[in-house]
């Protein structure tokens, strides 16, 4: 294992063992792959790295390196049992003290262009030891940013369609913030 210091590391959250939340029609580990594949199209190959979808996380994170330079991206929709509707980012509790902090910066920035472009609610940037698993691993392996993006909730029909209709505009603009993020921390 090398360390990939400047790369962009996009990656589905989710995978074929592991297909994440199934809501409305819909398997979380599709969506975000066709995420992941979305922002990977609008940015530069050599800039990326990204997970192949019969890794499970773990064989991932542990074949990737990322370095002080690089941008980290784990893309998940939300699910709930409520009718609760938005997006939200997580990041480390390091990360999320310090509001100066890129990964706190690059998140609020998803947060809002997010809310902006699917007109859904900013739930807002959050601490990873606020969220179900207390620590989010991929979110502690060494690069520069790292953030996990809860899109919207798969279990609000509401979001999906909004998703659905404006995921082309939404990536376009979320792969702009990654390439920003990757030239600011070189
Ligand atoms: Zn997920």
């Amino acid at each position: 294992m090398i360390l990939s210091p400047l790369k962009i590391f996009p990656s589905a959250g989710h995978n074929n063992k592991d297909s994440g939340a199934v809501k409305n029609g819909y398997r979380e580990a599709d969506l975000t792959k066709e995420a992941r594949n979305n922002i990977a199209r609008r940015s530069k190959a050599e800039d990326l790295i990204m997970d192949e979808d019969w890794e499970t996380n773990s064989q991932y994170q542990s074949r990737i390196k990322p370095g002080k330079g690089s941008v980290l991206l784990d893309i998940h929709f939300n699910s709930a049992a409520s009718l609760a509707s938005g997006t939200e980012c997580y990041i480390t509790a390091t990360d999320f003290n310090n509001k100066n902090s890129l990964s706190y910066k690059m998140a609020d920035e998803i947060c809002k262009i997010t809310a902006k472009v699917l007109r859904i609610p900013n739930r807002g940037v959050k601490s990873d030891n606020l969220s179900q698993h207390s620590r989010i691993g991929i979110l502690h392996l060494g690069a520069g940013v790292s953030v996990l993006w809860e899109i919207c909730f798969i279990s609000n029909s509401k979001d999906m369609n909004s998703y659905q209709a404006n995921k082309e505009e939404l990536m376009k603009k979320v792969a702009e913030i990654l390439k920003k993020y990757d030239e600011r921390i070189l």
